[in-house]
């Protein structure tokens, strides 16, 4: 069944993590052709692609993966580089130094560009406000921002569309659920900054937030039922 059919085709921004995993299947209720594009920056946790790659094939979906070490070679930071360790906590002031600098204004300029030569208007990223973890490319205001950019960039009516924008982890995990894609996203897919799939190593900051809002939502699914 399809709910509210924007228009037939969307673009997903899709990196095998929880979040872009849970918007794919949330693109796919509502579009008759998703694709799906993931880009590799030679990005620490690589095992993230290898994820994406298997959802993609499994559910038979369009998989675009476009090269952008470019931003490996701008950037040197915990996510980058083998040889930086992540921080545990999140620091006092800035952002923290899994940061990366651009990526996603990079990746979604490269998402419209790419979206445009198909005649795709609609771009579907999982950002969220609400679990931004300190990152300004996550935020309301730099989508909108980007909107109105890209819009004028290219003279194409792009719609950015962040079904996580307002949604924190335990909401994130109650939508999975919703599409019936819980177990997927336990197990086949990939948050953890040190690589490991599914439950990951437990202790960086991806993993805590995973965790954290996974444990709320099977409290607050005992409570209904
Ligand atoms: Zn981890």
């Amino acid at each position: 069944m399809k709910e509210q059919k924007n228009s037939s085709s969307a673009m997903v921004v899709f990196s095998g993590g929880q979040d872009s995993t849970t918007c794919l299947f949330w693109a796919m209720k509502r579009y008759d052709t998703v694709i799906a594009l993931s880009f590799d920056y030679g990005q620490r946790h690589h095992e993230e692609l290898v994820c994406a790659k298997e959802i993609c094939r499994q559910y038979q979906i369009e998989h675009i993966i476009m090269d952008m070490s470019l931003l490996n070679q701008l950037v040197s930071n915990s996510l980058t580089r083998p040889d930086i360790a992540v921080d545990e906590d999140a620091p006092e002031q800035g952002t923290p130094n899994s940061f990366v600098d651009g990526r996603n204004h990079l990746f979604l300029s490269y998402a419209a560009i790419a979206a445009k030569q198909r005649g795709i208007t609609d771009i579907i990223t999982g950002v969220s406000q609400s679990d931004f973890s300190g990152y300004p490319d996550c935020r309301d205001v730099f989508i909108k921002s980007l909107n109105v950019t890209l819009n004028l960039a290219m003279d194409f009516p792009f719609d950015l569309i962040t079904p996580l924008m307002w949604r924190d982890k335990k909401e994130t995990w109650a939508l999975a659920d919703e599409l019936g894609i819980l177990d997927l996203i336990r197990e086949k897919t990939l948050t953890c900054y040190n690589g490991i799939r599914g439950e990951g190593c437990g202790h960086c900051p991806a993993c805590k937030l995973r965790k954290k809002g996974f444990m709320e939502y099977m409290a607050l699914k005992k409570n209904l039922s």
